[in-house]
């Protein structure tokens, strides 16, 4: 299915059908650990790990994946036993993330749903929410982030990463991991859509979401992993939790 299929609904104005054609065009490489998603696939046991920290353990809690492309954290969560829903606008990529999850018999959810939508209809259902590598891809990161604290039950967690907009996370992930190393292909990012954390703190505090962790996380070629760190420079996480 293309992005032109999709629908225009109240709920779909917050989709770049270009970005979402981008991934589709992508989706048999959601599970090539060399391919083109191979720095999620690095970064993974880090922001894993993060999140179970966060919440104390994954067991038993219901978690809903925000752009959850191949599922490539989603199923990791599934996995230490969390009941997962991953949700996605790209048709292509759910597909091959319900073949992955048949493949390693792991019991998940996905749902090809805007954010807003499924907000629309599982308000405070949800132990967890976890939005990553997603927000510098929408044309209203704000929209994402309400809808996300409107998921989450009062007293529960909600996960955010995205990029800086900085002169070195440009020199980072564009020059260097589109264009010298070849990491992941050209216009997988465009700077203009890159978010400082004052302006997600900002949009954060628009909601009942209170942020009470802000983190950056590094690649370390040493280890050749990516590392949790105070510089927020480039990459970053932040942890909130909705006021009761
Ligand atoms: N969260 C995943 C994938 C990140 S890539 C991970 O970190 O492993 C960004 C994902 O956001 C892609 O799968 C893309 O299809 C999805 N996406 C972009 N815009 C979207 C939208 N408006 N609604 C839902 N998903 C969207």
């Amino acid at each position: 299915m293309s992005a032109t299929s999709i629908e225009n609904t109240p709920f779909t104005n917050n989709v770049d059908p270009k970005e979402i054609e981008k991934f589709s065009a992508m989706a048999e490489q959601w599970w090539d650990l060399e391919g083109d998603f191979k720095p999620l696939h690095m970064l993974n046991p880090t922001r894993l790990e993060y999140i179970e920290q966060g919440v104390e353990g994954l067991f038993g809690k219901a978690i809903v994946d925000i752009g959850c492309g191949g599922g490539i954290l989603a199923e990791s969560m599934a996995i230490q036993g969390a009941t997962v829903t991953g949700i996605d606008m790209a048709h292509a990529s759910l597909q091959i993330a319900r073949l992955h999850a048949m493949e390693t018999q792991t019991k998940l959810e996905y749902q090809m749903i805007t954010a807003e939508e499924f907000a629309s209809q599982h308000a405070e259902q949800f132990d967890v929410v976890t939005c990553m590598e997603m927000l510098e891809h929408v044309p209203n990161p704000a929209s994402i982030i309400k809808a996300c604290c409107d998921l989450v039950k009062p007293g529960g967690t909600v996960y955010f990463s995205t990029i800086n907009k900085t002169f070195k996370a440009y020199l980072m992930m564009i020059l260097g991991a589109e264009h010298l190393l070849k990491w992941v292909p050209k216009g997988t990012h465009e700077y203009e859509k890159f978010i400082r954390p004052s302006l997600l703190l900002a949009d954060i505090d628009n909601t009942s979401l209170k942020c009470d962790d802000l983190c950056g996380v590094e690649f370390s070629p040493f280890t050749n992993s990516f590392n949790i760190t105070k510089n927020v420079d480039v990459n970053y996480m932040l942890r909130c939790v909705k006021r009761s």
